[in-house]
C-alpha cells in the first residue's frame, strides 16, 4: 500500500487495487473519512471509475482458470497464512477500527479476532478430505454411476457495510477463496481502511496477483459492479432496500446472490429467567457496536410477572454504559459511524416520540465525547405495534421494551415482521427453550447466551433478512455450483 494509514496529516486512500497495483482515480469523486470519535477528519477515500471497475473484474476473470486449479491444501496454506498475518498485525488493526469506527478495544480487538479465526476456519476446511470429493450416488439403475461434485461458481463481487468492515468481508473472501473463487472486493466507502490493510495483508500471504481485487466507493460503484457481465455471483451484506436492487440487477445475467441484510429481532425474558443474564443480554444485544448490528435485538419482550425487576435492573445497567472514546478498558459504547448516521437514529427516534412512544430512560455521554458521532443509548417503554421505532430497523442505540402474559403471545410479537434474522430467549425451562426454538422465525436462535458467533456456526436470516448462508460448510458451498455427472458403468 502506497499510503500511511496512521499519520496526522490527511490521507488518500487509492480508488482501486487491480492484480496487485493500486490505482488512483482521475473523476473528483471521493469520500472524507472521520475519526468517528472526535469528529475530525482523517482522510479520503477515492472513488473507482468505470474503466477500474471493469479491469478489477478482468483481472479477476484471468486469473480465475489458475486458482480455481490449485489444490485445496494449496489454497489451505494462504488462507492460514493470512490468518496468521491478521493475528501479527492485531495492534494496527485494533487501532485502525477503534480510530475509524470509534469501536472500544474488546470490540475492536473481537473483530480481529473474527476475521483471523475464520481464515484458519475455511483453511482447516479446505484440508478436510470431504469437502471437495465427489460424492457416490446410489442409483436404481446399475447399468450407471451416479455422481455430486462441486465446482467454484466464477468470479465473486463481495460488497459490505460499514458497520463490522474487517469481519463482514473475511466472512465473504476467506469461503470465496477456500471454493476456488476470484473476487472483487468493494468495501463500504466511510471504513476502507481497515479493508486496505487486508488486502496488503493478504498480498503478503503470497496470494497470486488479480485473484482479490478491491474496488472502493459508494453505492454506484457497487452497482456497477453487480451489472458487470463477467461476474458470477453476488455476495451482498448491507440494507434490505439495497439488497433488493442488487437482487434486481443479479436477474438479468441470473448471477447466483448470496443477501446477509436488515433484521428486528428480539430478546425473549420469560418469567423463569435469571433476571441479572437477561439484563446483561438486553444491553449486549440492544447496544454492542453502539447498536449498529443488523442482529440487534432492540425489541425487548417481557414478561408480566417479572416486567418491574426487569425494568429496574434494566435502567441500573443502561445508565452505568460508559459513552466514550476507545481509550479505556472501561468504555462500553462508542460513537455511531458518522454524523448522518446519527442524524438518522435520532430522526427515527424523533418521529417514534412524535407518534406516541415514550422513552423510559436513557444512559448519559462521557464528558469526553466533545464533537464525536456518540449517542446516548435510549429505553422506550411499550410503543404501539405501529410504532416507527418497533417496526423499523434503526441501527441504533434504541431499544424497545413490550411485555408479554403467555409464550404464545411472546412467539407472535416476535414474529410480526417482515425480518426473520435472529432471536435470543432467556429461560431456565429446556422445554420451553426447544418449543422457542422452532417457532421463531429467524435464522440463529440464542438460548441464555449472549450473542456468539463461530465460523462452524451459519449466519443468515429469513425472509427480508436476506437469501443465502455465511460461515460454516454452507458458506462454502455458496461459492460452488453443485452439479452431477452419470457414467456408463461397463
Ligand atoms: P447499504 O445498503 O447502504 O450499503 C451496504 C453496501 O452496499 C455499501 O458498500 C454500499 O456502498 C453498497 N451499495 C449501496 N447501494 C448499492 C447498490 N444499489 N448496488 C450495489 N451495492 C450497493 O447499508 P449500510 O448502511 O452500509 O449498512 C447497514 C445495513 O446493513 C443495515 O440494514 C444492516 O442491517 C445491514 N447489515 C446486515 C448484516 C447481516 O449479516 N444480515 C450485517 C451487517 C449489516
Amino acid at each position: 500500500m502506497t499510503t500511511h494509514l496512521t499519520e496526522s496529516t490527511l490521507f488518500t486512500l487509492p480508488s482501486a487495487t487491480i492484480s496487485g497495483q493500486t490505482h488512483h482515480s482521475s473523476t473528483t469523486t471521493k469520500t472524507p473519512l472521520h475519526n468517528a470519535s472526535t469528529g475530525a477528519q482523517i482522510g479520503w477515500q477515492e472513488h473507482a471509475n468505470s474503466d477500474q471497475i471493469d479491469a478489477a473484474v478482468r483481472a479477476a476473470h484471468t486469473a480465475l482458470p489458475a486458482w480455481r486449479a490449485t489444490a485445496p491444501t494449496t489454497r489451505a496454506k494462504l488462507l492460514k497464512k493470512i490468518a496468521e498475518l491478521i493475528e501479527a498485525d492485531r495492534e494496527r488493526l485494533t487501532a485502525m477500527q477503534m480510530q475509524v469506527s470509534g469501536k472500544p478495544p474488546f470490540e475492536a480487538n473481537l473483530d480481529v479476532s473474527d476475521a483471523a479465526a475464520t481464515f484458519d476456519y475455511y483453511a482447516n476446511l479446505c484440508t478436510e478430505a470431504t469437502t471437495f470429493a465427489p460424492e457416490q450416488i446410489k442409483l436404481p439403475d446399475d447399468t450407471v454411476t451416479g455422481e455430486r461434485y462441486y465446482e467454484a461458481v466464477g468470479v465473486a463481487a463481495l460488497i459490505v457495510p460499514w458497520n463490522f468492515p474487517m469481519v463482514t468481508t473475511a466472512w465473504k473472501i476467506a469461503p470465496a477463496l477456500a471454493a476456488g473463487c476470484t473476487v472483487v472486493l468493494k468495501p463500504s466507502e466511510f471504513t476502507s481502511p481497515v479493508e486496505h490493510m487486508l488486502a496488503g495483508i493478504m498480498a503478503e500471504a503470497g496470494l497470486p496477483d488479480g485473484v482479490v481485487n478491491l474496488v472502493n466507493g459508494g453505492g454506484e460503484v457497487g452497482a456497477q459492479l453487480t451489472a458487470h457481465p463477467l461476474i458470477d455471483k453476488i455476495s451482498f451484506t448491507g440494507s434490505t432496500a439495497s439488497g433488493k436492487k442488487v437482487m434486481q440487477a443479479a436477474a438479468q445475467d441470473m448471477k447466483r446472490v448470496t443477501l446477509e441484510l436488515g433484521g428486528k429481532s428480539a430478546l425473549i425474558v420469560r418469567a423463569d429467567a435469571d433476571i441479572d443474564r437477561a439484563v446483561t443480554l438486553a444491553v449486549g444485544g440492544a447496544f454492542a457496536n453502539a447498536g449498529q448490528m443488523c442482529s440487534a435485538t432492540a425489541r425487548i419482550l417481557v414478561h408480566d410477572d417479572v416486567y418491574r425487576k426487569f425494568m429496574a435492573a434494566f435502567e441500573t445497567a443502561v445508565r452505568a454504559v460508559v459513552v466514550a472514546p476507545p481509550a479505556g478498558d472501561d468504555v462500553a459504547m462508542g460513537p455511531l459511524v458518522s454524523a448522518a448516521q446519527r442524524d438518522r437514529v435520532q430522526t427515527l427516534l424523533a418521529q417514534g416520540v412524535e407518534a406516541g412512544a415514550s422513552v423510559a430512560f436513557s444512559g448519559r455521554l462521557d464528558a469526553a465525547c466533545g464533537e464525536g458521532f456518540f449517542m446516548a443509548p435510549v429505553v422506550v417503554a411499550e410503543p404501539a405495534a405501529d410504532n416507527v421505532l418497533w417496526t423499523e430497523e434503526v441501527f441504533g442505540p434504541v431499544a424497545c421494551v413490550k411485555s408479554f402474559r403467555t409464550d404464545e403471545e411472546a412467539i407472535a410479537l416476535a414474529n410480526d415482521t417482515r425480518y426473520g434474522l435472529v432471536a435470543t430467549v432467556v429461560t431456565a425451562d429446556p422445554d420451553a427453550a426447544r418449543r422457542f426454538k422452532t417457532q421463531l422465525r429467524a435464522g440463529l436462535v440464542w438460548i441464555n447466551t449472549p450473542q456468539l458467533i463461530f465460523p462452524q456456526v451459519c449466519w443468515g436470516g429469513l425472509g427480508l433478512s436476506g437469501i443465502g448462508r455465511e460461515l460454516g460448510l454452507a458458506g462454502l458451498r455458496s461459492y460452488q455450483e453443485l452439479r452431477h455427472a452419470i457414467t456408463d458403468a461397463s
